[in-house]
């Protein structure tokens, strides 16, 4: 089940779309059958999960951290990750800056951007991303990568593609405003929106990283 899933979705998605496959709250042996169907990227929601989950499977997968992280856990997410896509807070990047400082590390992050309508979402707003975009140079340990977002839960397909939209938007004015900038020429270019029920229209407003669990790994047992 697990493995057809993976081969539809490498077959469904366009060839510039990095599929992340959410593995939160699904045990171990679930992700060894998607890693055996050829999945490398997977992401977690909390950091004890994470490291625990880590040192059981292959050392070849490439981790995303998409929960919101709190400063006094980069410990056991930050040795483990290839990228933290959830940056919600400065607080938090600035965290992310120190840690990698003192252990001689680069993090590539997303910013999350805040485009739902529910307070309970996390991220920043725009002027907000423009702002940290502004002077890069006081995260030499940072590498911006691009924007994550989470649309409204909803039915209203119109809402969420307007809500995909705006980060689409965003990230092409910032490329255009910053992209000369040494920091960021490594490349701003990832969007990551689109869940399990909403990926399709991510990938029609220009998502280039889809997060899917559910229809992977089956309903999560919370
Ligand atoms: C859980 C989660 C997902 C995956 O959601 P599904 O509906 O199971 O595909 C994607 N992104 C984030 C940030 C999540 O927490």
């Amino acid at each position: 089940m697990v493995a057809e899933t993976i081969h539809r979705l490498k077959e469904e998605l366009p060839s510039n779309v990095e599929l992340v496959a959410v593995s939160k709250f699904h045990p171990v042996e679930a992700i060894r059958q998607a890693y055996d169907a050829g999945q490398r990227v997977f992401a977690e929601s909390r950091p004890q999960e994470l490291a625990s989950k880590v040192p059981q499977l292959p050392s070849d997968i490439r981790w995303h951290f998409i929960g919101h992280l709190q400063t006094n856990k980069l410990k056991m997410v930050l040795p483990y990750a290839s990228m933290v896509e959830s940056v919600d807070s400065l607080h938090l990047l600035d965290a992310i800056e120190n840690w990698c400082g003192n252990n001689r590390k680069t993090m590539d992050v997303l910013l999350e951007y805040h485009v739902a309508e529910e307070e309970t979402k996390q991220g920043f707003s725009r002027e907000e991303i423009t702002e940290i975009l502004t002077s890069p140079e006081e995260y030499p340990h940072v590498c911006f990568r691009g924007l994550m977002g989470m649309a409204t839960f909803t039915d209203d397909r119109q809402m969420i593609r307007s809500e995909f939209m705006k980060i689409k938007e965003l990230r092409d004015s910032l490329i255009s405003a910053y992209g000369d900038l040494p920091k960021l020429s490594r490349g701003f270019d990832r969007l990551s929106f689109g869940m399990s029920h909403d990926y399709g229209i991510a990938i029609e407003c220009g998502s280039n990283m889809v997060r899917i669990g559910t229809l992977i790994f089956g309903e999560r047992a919370y």
